[in-house]
């Protein structure tokens, strides 16, 4: 039988939203998150990006919350401003037709007006970066104790990075002990799942849906180069695939401008997507790589966890990540529900082995390709 969004029991006027937005059959993740969290279960659900880890906790958390009770009822954490704008924009298609309430606060905006605009409008769901959630509460502008829903997205980030982590621990100091926890990431440890149940006190029920990465529609390739020829062989596979929607990852920060400048002066439209640059700076980046004005972005692992970019068809790896967690996170903005998607590792003669890990890690095979009169071959 097949499972849709009316037999999950979802709120009626979320069924409307989701059929504006033409989502007819629930994903995995969403098929087993929404009733566990629905019956107030603390959950920690994990699956591969793109499969919709968003809608499997806003639609049961937006099905939970009682519009007459004007206090905050949920609260979503990000770590990135881009990924809680992200999440804010679905939030507020979903509650259009509704009188729910709902406020964004990330860091890079300015306090004050944050401050003016909730003396004025008591948000029951807000979306943000912990850091200037927990400001705004030590400042008791928002009052977030009695909040009874939080959720944790990208969680492994967040509790890996120092000072996401200790923001949510602040915040969570603060909660109810009926308050429920939702942590959502594609990487998920055993020892983030004994971390997570510390850090709330009780037990949360796993949820994983266990696809991978999808391997039939994402291909797997690496290339072999010289160190100093990283930038140079990235061009010439931009070049000979005729990439239009890519996305070069680096693993370090100061190398996205170095890049991004060196791609430019060879005439590629590529554009820099670095957590530094400014909040309306990255926005329009991903505008620009939407539309088309530009064909790859130049990003580090940080600027670009969780986003949903549409359509990504490359994913090139000017460095191979740093481990399996990074190779899946990279791996998800293409082939994203079920479309083609290639992802391309630059490796050294001595980085070799970091292929074989991945592919025994990850299940997947990476095949080596070959780039030859600007055209990509089989290495065999
Ligand atoms: P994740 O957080 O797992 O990486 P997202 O929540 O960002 O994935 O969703 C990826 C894309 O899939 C979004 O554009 C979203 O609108 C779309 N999507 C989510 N659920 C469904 C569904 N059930 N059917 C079709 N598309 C969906
Ligand atoms: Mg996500």
């Amino acid at each position: 039988m097949e499972i849709d969004f009316e037999k999950l029991e979802i709120a009626p006027f979320l069924l409307k939203g989701l059929e504006k937005m033409k989502i007819t059959t629930p994903t995995q993740i969403q098929q087993e998150a929404i009733p566990t969290i629905l019956r107030g279960e603390h959950v920690i659900g994990r699956s591969k990006t793109g499969s919709g880890k968003t809608l499997a906790f806003l639609l049961p958390l937006l099905s939970k919350v009682d519009e007459a009770n004007k206090e905050l009822q949920a609260m979503i954490l990000a770590p990135t401003h881009e990924l809680a704008m992200q999440i804010y924009r679905v939030v507020e298609e979903l509650v259009t037709e509704t009188n729910i309430q709902i406020d964004v606060f990330i860091g890079s905006a300015n306090i004050k007006r944050q401050i003016d605009k909730l003396k004025k409008q008591k948000p029951q769901v807000v979306v943000g970066t912990p850091g200037r959630i927990l400001e705004l509460a030590q400042q008791k502008k928002l009052k977030i104790h009695q909040c009874k829903m939080v959720v944790v997205d990208e969680a492994d980030r967040m509790l890996k990075e120092r000072e996401t982590r200790q923001a949510f621990v602040e915040i969570s100091k603060r909660m109810d002990k009926e308050t429920k926890y939702m942590f959502f990431s594609a990487t998920i440890s055993d020892e983030l799942k004994i971390d997570i149940e510390a850090l709330i006190r009780a037990n949360a029920t796993l949820i994983s849906s266990d696809e991978k990465i999808e391997t039939e529609k994402v291909q797997h390739e690496f290339i072999k180069c010289d160190d100093r020829d990283r930038i140079d062989t990235a061009r010439r596979l931009i070049h000979s695939l005729k990439v239009t929607r890519g996305i070069i990852f680096v693993n370090h920060l100061d190398k996205v401008v170095e890049t991004t400048k060196k791609l430019q002066y060879k005439g590629m439209k590529a554009a820099a997507l670095s957590s530094e640059s400014d909040k309306q700076q990255r926005a329009k980046v991903i505008q620009q790589l939407q539309n088309g004005e530009i064909q790859v972005v130049v990003a580090s692992d940080l600027a670009a966890r969780g986003l949903d970019v549409d359509d990504v068809t490359h994913i090139i790896n000017l460095h191979p990540p740093v481990d399996e967690d990074a190779y899946v996170h990279r791996a998800g903005r293409t082939g994203r529900m079920g479309k083609l998607g290639a992802v391309l590792t630059l490796v050294t003669p001595k980085e070799l082995f970091i292929i074989d890990k991945f592919q025994k890690k990850l299940g997947i095979t990476i095949t080596e390709k070959k780039l030859a009169y600007g055209k990509l071959y089989n290495k065999a």
